[in-house]
């Protein structure tokens, strides 16, 4: 394939004029950014020739694979007949009917109702607004403070980097108020010594009931998870977790949301991840895998019993330009239909789910691997110094940037999370290619470690 510039020159510009997301940018200039130019399956193919397998589903949401023409012919139909229409001002289109029919039949019995937006971020900007009409319109406006986990990621906005417990965000950029960060349910990390993890999960969720007892009942308004904490590094919570925190919204009066932005879609081996844990929200966040992020397109479903309450208020000041753009509602009917026509959802389930959890799992033998969670098709491999002790390496970060750069030079994205590497893989991925996956993970373990045996840092 001929470039009509050189990887040299794309390097030069991207320096020059792009300010990447998330990244040390002049760091990044110096020893400048890897050229995808195309993509097929699982596999993506970088300016330079190489192959290197999407084991991150670009990020979390190419989940029926790349190349697929069907979602590319409907965007294209679509974009002929009706490129762009609003949905404010007393307007519709059929993408948009049809997607909101559609979802209303795939997500949980208490949903009939969907909220478009172009993001997961937007989508929870979103919620904040929803959570807080509705407790204005119940005549409890001071009902305003959301309760989230430090760790969480909820999206990049204001608002929703403020719903984030992400340390590094707030330190850039100050939270909004009215949003109270509590413990997440990270065993390997945050147990006590002997503490075991259904005691851990039992104690993290109770930091729930303790801060509504503690901020007052009649100030909360929302409880906000992630059912496996994604961009945190795939947290995924002890057992006894998720039905201890569904006991408590059962039992309070708050509105419990799940931000499904990367459960959502099969991801967890259900539709949602809440199905997978059990939970029943009230309002339920996507993006990402509704469209497999062949079009930027999110949403937020509101239960019936809150929509009752919106629908009391009057007009909802809220809405974004893009809000069910139909190419993007489009991308997702496409994106649907595949998922459902091949079974995506079950296959995760029976099939490519406890194949690749079956050896992912043995990796946590590796003298690196302290754990090896996967739950359907996302994992985590927590790198250590001392497996037993749950000991952290100094510098954090720094061993898992280490691996995470081995992975690629393997041939294999997986992303670093700290000393964490997280997988989650496109859920068409092939036997043979979760060979391939383990094959090149392992590989990366083994150079890991021989690197760091070189620095001392593991005996
Ligand atoms: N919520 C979760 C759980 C996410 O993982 C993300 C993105 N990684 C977001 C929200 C934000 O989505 P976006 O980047 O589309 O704004």
């Amino acid at each position: 394939m001929t470039l009509p510039r050189s990887t040299a020159e794309l390097r030069a510009l991207d320096a020059a004029h792009h300010l990447h997301p998330f990244s040390d940018n002049r760091a990044l200039g110096a020893e400048g950014t890897r050229v995808i130019v195309k993509a097929e399956g699982v596999w993506l193919t970088d300016s330079e020739g190489n192959r290197i397998l999407d084991g991150m589903s670009g990020l979390w949401c190419v989940n029926v694979g790349y190349g697929r023409d069907e979602i590319v012919d409907a965007v294209a139909a679509q974009m002929r007949e009706l490129p762009y229409y609003n949905t404010f001002f007393k307007t519709t289109h059929q993408p948009a009917i049809d997607l909101a029919a559609k979802l209303a039949e795939l997500t949980p019995p208490q949903f009939s109702r969907v909220f478009f937006t172009g993001s997961g971020s937007e989508s929870n900007d979103t919620v904040i607004k929803l959570v807080r009409r509705y407790f204005q319109i119940k005549e409890k406006p001071e009902k305003r403070i959301i309760i989230s986990r430090r760790n969480a990621y909820h999206g990049s906005t204001v608002a929703a980097g403020s719903l984030g417990g992400m340390a590094p965000m707030h330190e850039q950029s100050a939270p909004i108020p009215d949003v109270v960060h509590i413990a997440q349910p990270y065993w390997w990390g945050e147990a006590r010594q002997g503490e075991t993890p259904e005691e851990f999960g039992l104690r993290t969720a109770r930091a729930l009931e303790a801060t509504i007892d503690a901020l007052g009942e009649d100030r909360i308004a929302a409880f906000i998870a992630e059912p496996v904490q994604g961009a945190g590094g795939v947290i995924v919570p002890p057992a006894t977790y998720w039905p201890e925190i569904a006991r408590i919204c059962r039992e309070r009066d708050i509105l419990f949301i799940s931000d499904e932005v990367i459960c959502g879609f099969g991801r967890t081996g259900q539709w949602f991840g809440c199905q997978t844990f059990g939970t029943q929200p009230d309002m339920l966040v996507m993006a990402k895998g509704i469209t497999s992020g062949y079009m930027p397109l999110g949403g937020v479903m509101v239960a019936d019993r809150v929509v009752e309450v919106l629908l009391e208020g009057g007009d909802f000041n809220h809405g974004y330009t893009y809000s069910g753009h139909p190419a993007a509602c489009a991308a997702a009917l496409a994106n649907l239909d595949i998922m459902v026509r091949e079974q995506l959802v079950e296959r995760v389930a029976n099939d490519a789910g406890p194949y690749l959890a079956a050896r992912w799992r043995a990796l946590a033998e590796h003298p690196l691997v302290g754990e090896a969670p996967m739950v359907g098709l996302v994992g985590a491999l927590e790198l250590t110094p001392d497996k037993l002790g749950r000991t952290k390496f100094p510098d954090v970060g720094k061993v898992g940037t280490l691996a995470r750069d081995y992975s690629f030079r393997n041939g294999l994205v997986m992303r670093a999370v700290r000393d964490r590497l997280i997988i989650a893989p496109p859920l068409v991925i092939s036997h043979g290619e979760m060979d391939e996956l383990i094959a090149r993970a392992r590989k990366t373990l083994d150079e890991t470690y021989a690197e760091l045996k070189r620095w001392g840092w593991v005996r």
